[in-house]
């Protein structure tokens, strides 16, 4: 028995590990990695099998935020060229969700920015939802309207909706290094009210924001403490003209070490890959599957990932299944029946669906080989989906 199977016990049987095992994970070197990510899976497989669940995002208000998060590129005074747009109307989220759905999620997560929804804010996302669920009675939603006022969160219940949404982000005290509009209590809070009006709670983190791995350890305690049913884990994606613009951390190996102590933390929790996957991970990205459970198809809310048809390849390609769809089809006994070479699950025509999408977040043959290396080049602006007139990358 290695440490790692004892952590990988410890997890399997929802036992919290002690600090030194988590902040030994974001230690280990490179010749242990593959034994860190083997021990991971081995708590992933036991709470999730080999499903991968797909969520969707719609962004649903866009950009001109008051509030000042320093890693956002929809904060106040932004340089970040992204889409700026007010709300969506219903028929316009309906339909985006839709395409989602269509795609193979099971959830779609409606995000607006801002620091926080007024009333008649809540009537207009309540309106949506009820309008998606009665087309899309089995899909989930998941609301992510930033810091809750009383009664709204039992309002959003109300309407149908599963899930919330609010990240923790960063540990307590590395926050006022990344947010002076809002504080870390504040969004403690607005998890627990939603998770008190019966809302599966959704709070995950950023990694790469110049925190410590103590700091790492601390947001994935505090995660812990809170028991969210789903754990977003974000690489920073470091937008130019934001105060992080630069901010290049990261390298695919620390990502996976990152995720691993996640699981080990939160080891029944749906840690989901989020924002920055592509571009941090990169050709790793088959490796965390065997950490995380969930991941989100297609595009982020103001960058966009790479083609839906890719990540479905990539689930196929390193043997899990996306959760939710109908089984593969047997082999094929004879050419002439022989199925189109693509993804297994989900929707065997989902490469023909993207095939006009440019790929991104592909290195291309000139690029630096050191996995330290900058790679703004991988950053793309959003500018299809929701407020634009272009299909989404579904
Ligand atoms: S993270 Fe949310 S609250 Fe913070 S600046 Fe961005 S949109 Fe506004």
């Amino acid at each position: 028995m290695t440490w790692l199977d004892d952590l990988a016990d410890k997890a399997v049987n929802r036992e919290l590990p002690t600090r030194e095992e988590a902040l030994a994970v974001l230690a280990t070197g490179d010749d242990e990695l593959l034994d860190v990510v083997a021990a991971a899976f081995r708590v992933r497989r036991r709470f999730f099998g080999s499903r991968v669940k797909l969520n969707y995002l719609v962004n649903i208000k866009s950009g001109l935020c008051p509030e000042d998060c320093f890693y956002c590129s929809q904060r106040v005074g932004s340089a970040a060229e992204v889409l700026k747009y007010t709300w969506l109307k219903t028929d316009e989220i309906v339909a985006s969700a839709s395409a989602g759905v269509a795609g193979g999620a099971r959830r779609v997560c409606l995000v607006a920015s801002g620091r926080g929804p007024t009333d008649r804010d809540v009537d207009r996302v309540c309106e949506s939802i009820e309008a998606f669920k009665s087309e899309h009675p089995d899909v989930e939603v998941c609301a992510c309207l930033g810091l809750l006022t009383d009664g709204q969160a039992d309002r959003l219940a109300a309407a149908g909706t599963t899930a919330y949404n609010h990240n923790l982000n960063t540990s307590g005290g590395h926050y006022a290094d990344i947010c002076t509009t809002h504080e870390y209590a504040d969004r403690v809070s607005t998890v627990t009210a939603a998770k008190e009006a019966g809302l599966s709670p959704c709070s995950g983190m950023i990694a790469g924001m110049g925190e410590t791995d103590e700091d790492l350890v601390d947001v994935a305690f505090a995660l812990r403490a809170l028991s969210p049913d789903s754990v977003p884990v974000n690489f920073l994606i470091p937008f130019d003209g934001t105060p992080l613009a630069g901010t290049w951390e990261l390298t695919p190996q620390r990502c996976l070490r990152i995720l691993a102590m996640v699981r080990f933390v939160n080891p029944d929790a749906e840690v989901r890959l989020a924002g920055g996957r592509e571009i941090h991970l990169r050709s790793l990205q088959p490796l965390a599957l065997h950490i995380v459970n969930s991941i989100f198809l297609g595009d982020y809310l103001t960058s966009e990932g790479q083609p839906g048809a890719a990540d479905l390849s990539l689930i196929a390609d390193a043997g899990f299944t996306v959760e939710g769809a109908p089984p593969a089809p047997a082999p094929a006994t004879s050419s002439a029946s022989k199925p189109a070479a693509g993804p297994a699950s989900a929707s065997a025509s989902a490469p023909a669906r993207s095939a006009a999408l440019a790929p991104v977040a592909t290195p291309s043959p000139a690029a630096p080989l050191s996995p330290d290396a900058p790679r703004p080049d991988l950053v793309h602006v959003r500018r299809r989906g929701p407020g634009t007139s272009l299909p989404a990358n579904t």
